[in-house]
């Protein structure tokens, strides 16, 4: 056993070593912990992969042939389903799930507060004869009313006194978690409006499915369905439980608001792609098992950037599939850390000093005839379908840059965007040499020379290298772009990793759908004028490779230059969080979401309501831990040692001993701890005058203005403080403790 705190200890003092000793009991704690053994699976992940979810293998063995198939019909076609059939669905998962050993069941939607609400019913009714039964119903499966009142909803319920209701999405499959089996719904009002991200997601995903589908019939007709698809990588942090609870700015508000930097962190680059500590290896295996049981396709696991963060990846799957499977994964992570005595951060920016976690979104579009349509194809029609669609994308990304940024702004996404390790605070596409080069091509080619008809193979592009020769060594990766081509897809790196992935994706479905319905107008309006197919498409597009060239940006997004740049080129480069959402209501996003039918005006203004709302409501809850911690934990803690060696230097003056440097450090503690008082009185007032403001827009701006920029420079003290203050005397687990597992 280590032990700290048994240091030889001078007498004039002894009541700070009770004060700080829960910190050095729950360092001896941490370092002692040893592994916790991963529960050993049966048999290999492919055969217990999907094993809690109601899926199609399980449905063809719980549902009559005539319900299976109309199920099948749903999820595949979107056919409605008839009560009927619905009743016959819930018996056969009921019966499922019972078999399962689950007891409840629980409609699950994602509220936009983040996160995924739930909450539970026994299957038991009464059976009318005194005793009971186990029940459920095709009713409560289609739709039930949570009682709801306190999700945030943007003043939509309070509006039209409509209660709201959750309703079943029979394109994801149920599951079970713990003995509760967990029904997929969306979140409406009873006025029709979204309350949810699924809702919007599916609604995108299908405008964006279509618009795509009308442009493929121009290079192939028999195409009968896209499919945008999504794989995210998620980042995330573990600390040792017993230090977590140590911290009350980790508990309450996810991140450490104070804490100076280790001596050494990540400059070593030592961390990524290491060797994986034992303890975090359990955990892992224990994620994954549970994970794949869910359906969840998780395949890649290491470490990343920063001590004690790490990364899960699962293969790419549909898009509302693939985000409802990392909602639940972050349930997942919270559930199996704790077995492993972890606590898992999934803030984008715990520490500072050390990187933040992202969830990278990578996305693309895919035929039913197998073809990804961001692929360069072997044939010239195929490349310029490819080159259609990246021009499409790149036009949409710029049209909407303002829109997409603000879809992944948030209070806590902010410390990590625009910092100097993640993307920055403006989105910028970056395609890569090969890619760039041939959009230049095309840029400035005539058509007639750039196309050359063939009777026989159709037409061809000259001068224009054959792209997927070319792509074969894409690997000029640019890791400091928000928006990166990747060779067969796109990579929106700025989600952050609390964040739900549909904000971000209901925004680029929206904008490329929006941008493909408008392509197809202007390439059939031109195809009536008497223009070849062919021809029309290759003069939009050099079209919109030309006008949408200031998105483009192959260099570091890191550096001041580009800032500047950006702006020149009328790039969106706010970085007030409040004042990044007005891009939502803009007259341009508005026709965007209106026109696809993903958000209509009350919903976007709901929306952008709750995303102020929690703004305000994060800087309020910092602002009130950092005011507790400053006043209750570390001014007192200087006090005392101000106080010791206020003792120390009357007693060395009496032997006429220096006593300068005791003197300096006196006058910096009092210094310290007299600013921190004054800037926590401050920014109380600040909070007080914000807080009689009426109006989301105005109270987060003044919680931005006013508010926010307290929490850095009371830190910035704090920090110092930690520098010069007895470390046997401060109670918060250090940034040496509370990182760097093994
Ligand atoms: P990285 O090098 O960025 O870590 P990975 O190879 O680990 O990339 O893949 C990251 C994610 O991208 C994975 O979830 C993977 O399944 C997904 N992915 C791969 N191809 C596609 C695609 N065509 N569309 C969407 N996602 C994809
Ligand atoms: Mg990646």
């Amino acid at each position: 056993m280590v032990t700290f705190y048994n240091r030889a200890t001078p007498n004039f003092s002894s009541t700070y070593y009770t004060m700080s000793s829960l910190r050095f009991r729950m360092v001896e704690a941490a370092i002692n912990r040893k592994p916790f053994a991963a529960k050993v699976p049966e048999g290999r992940p492919s055969e217990y992969f999907g094993k809690k979810v109601f899926n199609r293998a399980a449905m063809r063995r719980y549902l009559h042939k005539k319900t299976y198939e109309a199920m099948l019909d749903t999820m595949d076609n979107g056919t409605p389903l008839s009560r009927e059939i619905a009743a016959e669905v819930a018996s056969g998962m009921k019966q499922w799930a019972m078999d399962q050993g689950a007891t409840h069941y629980t409609h699950w939607f994602q509220p936009l507060t983040g996160g995924t609400a739930e909450k539970h019913d026994a299957f038991l009714e009464h059976d009318g004869a005194g005793g009971m039964l186990e029940e459920f119903s095709g009713k409560l499966l289609i739709q039930q009313e949570p009682d709801a009142s306190s999700f945030p909803n943007g003043g939509i319920r309070n509006t039209f006194e409509a209660r709201g209701y959750s309703a079943w999405d029979a394109t994801s499959p149920a599951f079970i978690v713990d003995t509760t089996l967990c029904i997929p719904t969306i979140f409406i009002a009873y006025t029709g409006e979204a309350l949810d991200y699924k809702l919007p997601l599916l609604r995108s995903i299908s405008a964006v499915g279509q618009a795509a589908l009308d442009v493929c019939h121009y290079f192939d007709p028999e195409v009968k369905r896209v499919t945008t698809f999504l794989g995210w990588e998620q980042e995330y942090f573990l600390v040792d439980e017993g230090l977590w609870a140590a911290r009350p700015d980790l508990v309450l508000t996810g991140r450490t608001l104070m804490g100076h930097e280790s001596a050494k962190n990540q400059q070593l680059e030592d961390h990524y792609f290491g060797a994986i500590p034992d303890r975090v290896i359990e955990f892992m295996k224990d994620l994954e098992r549970e994970s794949l049981q869910l359906g969840i396709p998780v395949k890649t696991r290491h470490n990343e950037a920063a001590p004690n963060q790490f990364e899960v990846a699962p293969i790419y799957e549909e898009m509302n599939l693939a985000n409802d499977h990392n909602q639940l994964l972050l349930i997942l992570m919270e559930k199996v850390a704790r077995r492993h005595s972890f606590r898992v951060l999934l803030h984008e920016k715990p520490f500072k000093g050390i990187n933040g976690s992202g969830k990278h979104n990578n996305w693309s579009l895919g035929t039913d005839t197998g073809v990804n349509l961001l692929s360069p194809g072997k044939t010239p029609q195929a490349n310029l379908q490819f080159v259609t669609f990246i021009a499409n994308i790149i036009a949409a990304v710029y049209r909407h840059n303002g829109a997409l940024k603000a879809s992944v702004s948030t209070a806590t996404n902010v410390h990590r965007l625009g910092a100097n390790e993640a993307p920055p605070a403006i989105i910028s596409v970056f395609l890569g040499k090969q890619v760039s080069a041939t959009f230049e091509k095309i840029a400035e080619s005539q058509s007639e020379d750039a196309i050359v008809f063939d009777s026989k193979t159709g037409f061809k592009m000259q001068g224009i290298p054959s792209i997927p020769e070319l792509l074969m060594d894409n690997t000029d990766r640019n890791r400091t772009s928000p928006f990166a081509f990747t060779g067969n897809r796109f990579e929106f790196r700025a989600v952050g990793s609390l964040t739900n992935c549909a904000s971000a994706m209901i925004t680029l479905n929206a904008a490329v759908a929006e941008q493909l319905a408008v392509f197809k107008e202007r390439v059939d309006a031109r195809i009536a004028e008497g223009f070849s197919t062919e021809k029309a498409i290759f003069e939009e597009v050099k079209i919109l490779i030309n006008e949408s060239r200031p998105i483009l940006f192959d260099g570091n997004g890191y550096s001041d230059e580009w800032k500047a740049e950006a702006a020149r080129r009328g790039l969106d480069c706010e970085t007030s969080v409040p004042l990044i959402f007005d891009r939502l209501l803009s007259d341009s996003t508005r026709k965007m979401f209106n026109r696809t039918g993903v958000l209509n005006d009350i919903e976007l203004k709901a929306r952008t309501d709750v995303n102020w709302d929690m703004y305000t409501k994060k800087i309020q809850i910092e602002a009130r831990v950092m005011g507790d911690l400053a006043l209750n934990q570390i001014v007192p803690i200087a006090s005392q040692y101000e106080a010791m060696l206020l003792d120390k230097v009357y007693k060395m003056s009496q032997l006429n001993l220096d006593t300068t440097q005791d003197i300096a450090l006196i006058k910096e503690i009092s210094t310290l701890t007299a600013d921190i008082q004054q800037m926590v009185n401050e920014m109380i007032e600040a909070r007080k005058v914000a807080n009689r403001i009426v109006g989301e827009r105005a109270k987060a701006i003044a919680y931005h203005d006013t508010v926010a920029d307290y929490l850095e420079k009371i830190r910035t003290c704090i920090d110092r403080l930690e520098m010069i203050i007895d470390d046997q005397m401060w109670t918060l687990p250090k940034y040496r403790e509370l990182l760097f597992l093994r």
